[in-house]
């Protein structure tokens, strides 16, 4: 008979689907994340009150820790340091799932004796997997932070071989303890083996990573911590962990693929850590011809869009630094006051997170219909009289369209070179997060408005005001 637990599991399963749903709009996406939120509540809830635990002091003693340390973390991160926030969290599941592993593990000595079973094999994969995604957060969170060992693609000889011959070794080292061990000694020596040699995977796996192929291995990582987390569920037969994990573990696989489209690389060579280890600031997409950068005034600027047809707005990493999305949304409110049409370009990787330019301009009430995705927008560029390009730089970068050297080459970028007239918004001219110079800057049609996004674009709303 289906009792209680089993309604109020499904209830809470049913909360994390709904609320998935939401966060797929930015209007509905803050409630669907408390939805899923009161679900998760519910189902750790009621997993305490319908076991039979002994330690209740130490689950709730961690509860109250984990609750405190979130909600301070969670109010006090900057919306730039959010990227290594998720990092973190991120990790911090990862390392759960394996910690369950490693547990379970050592309170079942009879599985290490017959261990050809299904218990043992989701045990392995759930450590192995737990940990490549724990220690791989952890050196994401530090590039994102920028740590400066590793901040940059961390690369020696024969990297990639040697990487691929780790996870073979890893991997075997769990194929040998399911089908070959019968002695609990030995299991315990090689369980403890493949899981040091997990860790160290994770880390090599994400070092050499940089440049702009970050997303992509931290959308990874988060299918990774999924799949480790349903592995849990699976163990305890318990459905609302399973349905939780199986639904991270699909939607950061989605994400994977989208963001390995926007990169234009394969999830293979992802999987198997053949890509990354691009360039630094010397390699490729250098500035060619004559190298002349062009100011503009701000009047001149102000007087350029005010008088164009289309405008187009790209936003960047720079914006979110800036915090200037509120003053962009007045300054496109005034532009199409005076007829002027308005529309957003949205880079998929654009900001330092997946979605990190929807989520900062749907803070801002941009209207949702006004932000349109790469492939939709490509094509209206040549069409368009002023690009207004603020804070972003290796989406723009033709060098990923032109140059076979550049660490970006072959990443579709936004087409912002086809408009009659550029007008850029940065400080100087400092590179991406890729960290190669951007031709663009130099082309003759880009104006540079040089100084802090916002304080820019607050000057340009007085005088678009004035004009
Ligand atoms: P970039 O990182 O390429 O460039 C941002 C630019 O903003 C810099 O050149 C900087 O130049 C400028 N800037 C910084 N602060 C300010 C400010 N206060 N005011 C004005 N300008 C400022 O940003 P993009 O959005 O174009 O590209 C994102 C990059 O990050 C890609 O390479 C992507 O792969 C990578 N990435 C993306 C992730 C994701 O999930 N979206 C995750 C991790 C990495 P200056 O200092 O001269 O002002």
């Amino acid at each position: 008979m289906i009792g209680f637990i089993e309604i109020a599991y499904f209830l809470a399963s049913l909360s994390f689907v709904i609320g998935l749903k939401m966060l797929s709009h930015p209007d509905s996406a803050r409630k669907g994340n408390l939805l899923a939120a009161i679900g998760m509540g519910l189902a750790i809830i009621l997993t305490i009150a319908g076991e039979k635990i002994h330690n209740l002091g130490w689950i709730f003693a961690a509860l109250f820790v984990g609750t405190l340390l979130g909600a301070v973390s969670a109010r006090k991160v900057k919306m730039t340091a959010m990227p290594q926030m998720v990092s973190l969290f991120n990790g911090m599941g990862g390392a759960c799932a394996a910690v369950i592993s490693l547990v379970e593990f050592a309170h079942h000595p009879e599985l290490q004796v017959s261990l050809a079973n299904s218990t043992t094999a989701i045990i392995l994969l759930g450590m192995l997997i737990g940990s490549v995604s724990f220690s791989g957060s952890m050196i994401a969170f530090g590039k994102l932070q920028g740590y400066k060992a590793i901040e940059k693609p961390v690369t020696f000889p024969f990297q990639k071989m040697f990487n691929t011959i780790l996870l073979i070794i890893t991997f075997g080292i769990g194929v040998h303890i399911l089908f070959n061990l019968s002695n609990p000694h030995q299991a315990s020596g090689l369980f403890y083996t493949m899981f040091a040699l997990s860790l160290l995977y994770g880390i090599l796996f994400v070092l050499p990573i940089g440049g702009a192929d970050m997303p992509v291995v931290i959308s990874l990582l988060n299918s990774f911590t999924g799949v480790a987390a349903a592995c849990a569920g699976f163990l305890y037969s318990n459905m609302v962990m399973l349905i939780g994990g199986i639904l991270v573990g699909s939607a950061g696989t989605i994400l994977t693929v989208v963001m390995c489209n926007a990169m234009n690389r394969s999830l293979v060579s992802v999987i198997f850590g053949t890509f990354g280890g691009g360039g630094t600031a010397a390699a490729g997409g250098g500035a060619s011809g004559d190298q002349i950068v062009r100011e503009i005034s701000l009047t001149d600027a102000a007087i350029l869009m005010s008088y164009a047809k289309k405008v187009v707005i790209v936003p960047g990493y720079g914006l979110a630094v800036a915090q200037a999305q509120h003053t962009c949304h007045e300054l496109d409110n005034l532009l199409e006051e005076k007829g002027v049409d308005v529309k957003y370009a949205i880079h998929p990787v654009a900001g330092r997170m997946p979605g990190h330019m929807n989520v900062l301009l749907a803070e801002a009430d941009v209207p949702y219909d006004k932000l349109f995705d790469m492939e939709d927008i490509n094509s209206d560029f040549a069409s368009t009289d002023v690009v207004l390009v603020i804070g972003a730089n290796d989406v723009v970068n033709p060098a990923a369209r032109k140059d076979p050297a550049s660490p970006i080459y072959g990443m579709p970028i936004l087409d912002v070179d086809n408009a009659a007239n550029i007008i850029v918004l940065k400080r100087g001219m400092n590179a991406g997060y890729a960290g190669i110079e951007n031709e663009l800057f130099f082309d003759p049609k880009t104006k540079m408005l040089f100084g802090d996004a916002k304080s820019s674009l607050l000057k340009l709303v007085a005088e678009v005001k004035q004009n």
